[in-house]
């Protein structure tokens, strides 16, 4: 497989932002990302895997070391009863899972129509929208183990999933591929969540900036970490701080704006640094603590930094 050297980032990734990748490789099979993964162990080069790079900012070094991009692009189902088993790889993305799904009378994950991302980074981090969770779909997969070079089957209890939480975020191990449990439905019933799927990427398009972004930066809450409540609920989402501090196109460092529809979603206006979208997040990290005595804490992950960049 084919292991390249200084290989441009910033046009792998949602913010359009960071330095290059000392290797780079794009494995396309299972075997092949083990070989990788066992090249870099060998070669004593720190990995690291991305997807479409969409919850994520890269330093403006770079990133030392094998950055690893899966283009495993299979997907496969199965029938049982009124189950259907569906199997995607780690480089499939959101779209292309449930285009498929659609086509296939499938239905279930439309419910994250318009989030950019594969598989294995959606798993990662456990993506959401509103009441639903990746992990509620899915029910096994298989990892790649960093140590060995190892492919195994899991089942959903492994990856420990919770808000933005996954056993992958100690980076000791790789998804391969993921399995979905979904339901098979008349035509009629596809058509009716195909028209959900469009009118949910319609009502993000008037919501949220989709370029030259990350998403939300920073996650929710948990309940224990704020003490507001409203109509008898906790207020954990972050925008609503955020949102009351009037920075939503206001605030900016360099390049890195708080973007005009969302307070918790950083835009790179053009010639964003990193360093002026972290020097943004500290502000806001900086407003919400001395306003309402709680620290945000970040969605995005970093990639390439020396330490953890934020408060
Ligand atoms: C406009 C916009 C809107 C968004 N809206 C939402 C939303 O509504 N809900 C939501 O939950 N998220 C949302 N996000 C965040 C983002 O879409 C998700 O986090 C998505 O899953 C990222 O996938 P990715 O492939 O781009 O991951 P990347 O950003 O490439 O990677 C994210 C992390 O996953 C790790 N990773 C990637 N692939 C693998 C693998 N195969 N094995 C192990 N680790 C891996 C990476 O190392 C990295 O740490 C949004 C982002 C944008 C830009």
């Amino acid at each position: 497989m084919n292991i390249e050297k200084t290989i441009l980032l910033k046009d792998k990734n949602w913010f359009a932002i960071g330095g290059p990748a000392e290797f780079f490789a794009e494995p396309t099979t299972g075997d092949e990302f083990a070989q990788a993964v066992n090249y870099a162990r060998e070669k004593e080069l720190e990995t690291t895997i991305i997807g479409l790079g969409a919850n994520m900012l890269i330093s403006d070094e770079g990133i030392k070391g094998l950055v690893i991009r899966p283009q495993l692009k299979k997907i496969i189902h199965e029938l049982k009863g009124e189950d259907v088993f569906v199997t995607a790889e780690a480089g499939v993305t959101i779209e292309e899972i449930i285009n498929y799904c659609l086509d296939h009378q499938l239905v279930g994950l439309e419910e994250f129509s318009g989030i950019p991302g594969t598989i294995g980074g959606s798993v990662f981090i456990n993506i959401h929208y509103f009441q639903y969770n990746l992990h509620q779909f899915m029910i096994s997969g298989q990892i790649l183990e960093k140590e060995t070079g190892k492919i195994l089957d899991v089942d959903r209890d492994w990856f420990q999933f919770g808000y933005d939480q996954s056993k992958l975020h100690e980076k000791k191990h790789y998804l391969i591929n993921a399995t979905f449990k979904l339901k098979k439905v008349s035509e009629i019933d596809a058509a009716y969540a195909k028209g959900r799927s469009i009118e949910i990427i319609r009502h993000r398009i008037t919501r949220y900036p989709y370029k030259g972004t990350c998403g939300c930066f920073f996650r929710n809450f948990h309940e224990n970490e704020v003490a507001l409540e409203i109509n008898g609920k906790k207020m954990i989402y972050t925008s609503y701080y955020l949102d009351k501090l009037g920075i939503k196109g206001e605030l900016s460092v360099g390049g890195a704006r708080v973007s005009h529809q969302h307070a918790n979603m950083i835009v790179n206006s053009g010639n964003a640094t990193a360093q002026d979208v972290i020097n943004l997040a500290r502000k806001m990290q900086e407003l919400v603590q001395k306003n309402y005595g709680i620290l945000p804490q970040a969605e995005c992950q970093f990639l390439g930094f020396k330490e953890y960049p934020l408060f």
